[in-house]
């Protein structure tokens, strides 16, 4: 799965009835000299000294049940037109920053391929897009280089094309090891496929590996769940993600929710509390075997956490090209002070790939509001488990804006969906089923929506 709008696309939702405790303390005291050594350190993360770069490769062999993204299937004869898009969208975008008031930072330390398929790519475009990557940025020598692939969907050719443009790490979009239910679901592949490609990715020199998963197929019981999470473990695998499905009303899938029908087997969905309960053994069985959970969605070892998508959660920037992609741009050395005067401005490209094959970027621009930012600090913050320090936050941001989400997290942990840990604020295992809850608490606290009309 791809995260091209820097949030993951299915969370923990709304799908927890028990009660947890809540232990929520009351607002402690660092030291002046803790307090001082924590705001540099926060900052430091966020000043944009180096990029992330997103390129969103939205082609697909065929379309998943439950998909809305902006991917489709689409004849080989565009990827070429595609890709020299995005050679140009990539030229252009210094001058871009530049005419918003920004400068567009040079060097890249995570490259993330998503889409759809990039492995549908050709050989030959992905040599020209990585050549391309490497003349316009200054790429890291230890730069993360993540590629998304759908199994059965990696030709020989393309994966040694990947390594010798220096990718070094690949997610899998698995979703499910027990054959049947991958087919209802759309996906073109079966567990033998899977863990072939596993083996030929090790022997091609990438080991680090994440491998998709999702909780709530048509005809998944609790016993299939824990057929594919024994599989994930036995394949050894240092980065896991685990989904939800998320049924979206503009997928297949959704409207045969909504209308009724047998094509897509909307009627074998399970229930909301199935599907918790999978997701809550998924936690406990991976972090048995040492895949810890940092992340809503996502399970690691520790030092296998994906860099680029914690660039998204730690609000960093980034830079995304392609289709329907999103970027976030910070300036240099800015923080909010009493003028209220934005300086994030967040962009997304057109979702209509006839334009953007036409040259048209269609990009969608808005600078965020000191507010809109000091919230998404808070709801990007608590979906990683080391969570919040409101602390951190109070030089960004002020005193009011902190203590005001603050009132929200002492309400939030109430109902036992945050917890306070010394300084830190964190989600609750409650608090990670009802995500969209919590986050809803603190986005409204916004005094100021997008700000579109400039600064
Ligand atoms: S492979 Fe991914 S992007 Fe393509 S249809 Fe399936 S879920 Fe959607």
């Amino acid at each position: 799965m791809i995260d091209k709008r820097g949030l993951q696309r299915r969370d923990a939702r709304n799908r927890y009835g028990g009660e947890l405790p809540s232990t929520f303390e009351g607002p402690g005291f660092a030291s002046l000299a803790a307090q001082v050594h924590e705001t540099m350190d926060a900052m430091a993360g966020l000043f944009p000294d180096s990029l992330g770069l997103y390129v969103s490769i939205p082609f697909c062999r065929s379309k998943c049940t439950y998909c809305n993204f902006a991917s489709g299937v689409h004849p080989a004869s565009e990827h070429s037109r595609y890709v020299d898009q995005l050679i140009d969208e990539m030229h252009e975008a210094g001058d871009w920053a530049k005419g918003l008031g920004l400068e567009l930072v040079r060097r890249i330390d995570t490259i993330y391929l998503g889409g759809g398929t990039p492995s549908l790519l050709e050989p030959e475009l992905i040599a020209r897009l990585f050549g391309a990557i490497r003349a316009q940025f200054a790429v890291d020598g230890d730069a993360e280089i993540t590629v998304e692939c759908a199994p059965g969907q990696l030709s020989d050719e393309t994966l040694g094309a990947l390594v010798a443009a220096g990718v070094n790490r690949v997610s899998l979009g698995v979703q499910s090891f027990v054959d049947r239910e991958a087919k209802s679901s759309g996906r073109l592949h079966s567990r033998t496929r899977v863990l072939d490609d596993l083996r030929r990715l090790r022997e091609a020199g990438v080991g680090r590996i994440n491998v998709d998963l999702i909780a709530g197929l048509a005809g998944q019981t609790l016993a299939t769940w824990e057929e594919s999470i024994s599989v994930l473990i036995d394949c050894g695998v240092p980065h896991a993600s685990i989904y939800m499905l998320e049924v979206d009303e503009d997928s297949r899938l959704g409207r045969e929710m909504l209308a009724g029908g047998a094509r897509y087997f909307a009627e074998l969905v399970p229930s909301d509390d199935t599907i918790a309960g999978m997701y809550e053994s998924a936690i406990e069985r991976l972090d048995a075997v040492g895949l810890k959970q940092y992340e809503i969605s996502n399970f690691a070892r520790p030092g296998s956490e994906s860099r680029h998508n914690l660039r998204y959660w730690q609000r960093r920037s980034y830079l995304g090209i392609g289709l329907d992609a999103s970027s976030m741009l910070r300036e240099k050395g800015q923080e909010a002070d009493a003028s209220g005067k934005p300086y994030v401005l967040r962009s997304t490209n057109t979702d209509d790939l006839k334009r953007y094959l036409d040259g048209d970027f269609g990009r969608g621009t808005a600078w965020l509001s000191p507010e809109r930012q000091h919230e998404e600090a808070w709801f990007l913050g608590l979906r990683m488990n080391a969570g919040v320090e409101p602390q951190s936050l109070r030089s960004e941001f002020g005193d009011p804006l902190v203590e005001r989400a603050l009132e929200s997290a002492a309400r939030l942990a109430d109902d036992g969906l945050l917890l306070r840990n010394g300084e830190t604020i964190r989600m609750t295992a409650k608090g990670r089923l009802l995500s969209n809850d919590v986050f809803q608490e603190f986005l409204e606290n916004s005094l100021q929506e997008y700000s579109a009309t400039g600064r």
